[in-house]
């Protein structure tokens, strides 16, 4: 059974106070409620990562994931962080490709693949991130945008790397919108990056492989987005900044393992 993933992306929020008291309340609900088949994750700042991983080093069923990592492996590139870096400090996945970043930092596909190798050379997971914009959906063209993000980017990474890769599918036009897929819109687009892996890699490896829905995901539309047969957990990006909300959504994940 693929495993199910619920992934909690702080981007740029949490004082130091703030960021110690979620990563606690998170530790928390994971410890009293889990289960084998779902890992938890969560994504805060690069400089709050050494205390997560602290904290989160008491539960098994708790990693910590970084949100970017800098395409080379070190060297004079002031204000980045490596993957080495990141590895050593006890982190053991990074967010790459997410669309803030292509947008904002305009990180474009060769970079994406320099970052997932490097992550690779430390022995990191990756969740790659896909997704249209409301244009691209708009006039047909989200199947062509996500088959070129996967293709250019994956099918550059050999299949043996793949049970290191989740994906997370996060139409831009959802992410902090309050507008989210709908289930027909989420599983229609998940089959469709799964049959992309298997063109990329292999069957074996596209049934392996976690795909994780992303885009204004709450405790509200979780329940049918995680009923689709491709949805095998979220991104979760705002709501998981709530750790009520966030230990909501995990337990409605559990649920569907039971
Ligand atoms: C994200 O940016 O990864 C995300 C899913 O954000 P939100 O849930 O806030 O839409």
């Amino acid at each position: 059974m693929r495993k199910k993933i619920i992934a909690g992306n702080w981007k740029m929020n949490t004082s130091l106070a703030e960021a110690l008291s979620l990563i606690g309340q998170v530790n928390l609900s994971v410890q009293q409620q889990t289960h084998p088949l779902l890992q938890t994750i969560i994504a805060p700042p690069f400089i709050w990562l050494t205390e997560a991983t602290r904290i989160a080093v008491t539960t098994n069923g708790l990693q910590v994931a970084a949100q970017n990592c800098h395409h080379e492996k070190s060297g004079a590139y002031t204000g980045e962080v490596s993957a080495a870096m990141l590895a050593s400090c006890g982190v053991k996945s990074v967010i790459i490709g997410h669309s803030e970043r292509r947008q904002y930092q305009r990180e474009n596909h060769a970079e994406l693949v320099q970052k997932i190798t490097r992550c690779f050379e430390e022995q990191l997971h990756v969740i790659y991130c896909v997704g249209e914009t409301l244009e691209e959906r708009d006039t047909n063209r989200h199947f062509e945008t996500v088959k070129k993000q996967l293709q250019e980017v994956l099918g550059e990474i050999n299949a043996e790397h793949a049970s290191s890769v989740v994906v997370a599918y996060e139409p831009v036009w959802a992410i902090g919108t309050g507008k989210t897929a709908g289930p027909d819109q989420a599983q229609e687009m998940h089959a469709f990056i799964r049959k992309e892996l298997q063109t990329i890699w292999n069957a074996e490896v596209a049934q392996n492989t976690s795909i994780l829905y992303g885009g204004s995901c709450n405790s509200g539309n979780a329940d049918a987005l995680f009923s689709c047969a491709d949805v095998d957990g979220g991104l979760i990006g705002g709501a998981s900044l709530k750790a009520d909300e966030f230990a909501v959504i995990r337990n409605i994940m559990i649920s569907k393992l039971a």
